[in-house]
């Protein structure tokens, strides 16, 4: 997303909410060049059809409330409002739509595992743990390799403020 300011183009969102009964999505944003936050206003596209490729053959398509009762369910008890875990899944729905109208079953999983890992750990491990058959302490430091350098660096640096 373009900052308003300087005009990069690269950002980190850090709220998401769902607006107008979850057909659109408010996004605080702050900027990676420039540090300064900005909110945008994002319709969920649903014009065309995401179909999912299941184990053995089976298809069908796309369930975003799916997405949002696994997400509901590793975030529960953590300090998420409804609104705000629909705004994930609109977010993994989003990150689906850019790349192919095809998608598997465990693409899916990634993508909620990265979100998940993004947002909050105890929710990640949860997930993980339930979608991976996790059963040693190892299988999650394992699994944490796949995430991007750039989201643990950043993780680093949250810490560093928080601190
Ligand atoms: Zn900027």
């Amino acid at each position: 997303m373009r900052c308003p300011y300087c005009f990069r183009d690269e950002d980190r969102v850090v709220d998401s909410r769902t607006v107008d009964d979850g057909d659109a999505v408010r996004r605080r944003r702050e900027c990676l060049a420039c540090g300064r936050r900005f909110t945008t206003f994002e319709k969920v596209a649903e014009d065309t059809k995401i179909v999912v490729l299941k184990r053995r053959g089976a298809r069908e398509s796309f369930d975003r409330e799916k997405v949002a009762q696994g997400m509901r369910a590793a975030l529960k008890n953590r300090p998420f409002s409804d609104s705000e875990i629909d705004a994930l899944a609109a977010d993994v729905e989003e990150e689906i739509r850019s790349f192919k109208e095809e998608v598997t079953s465990q693409e899916i999983g990634q993508i909620v595992l990265r979100r998940l890992f993004e947002v909050d750990e105890v929710g990640y491990m949860r997930f993980a743990s339930v979608y991976k058959g996790f059963e040693r302490l190892q299988d999650f430091t394992e699994e944490a390799s796949f995430v991007s350098p750039a989201v643990l660096e950043k993780r680093e640096d949250d810490r560093d403020v928080g601190e």
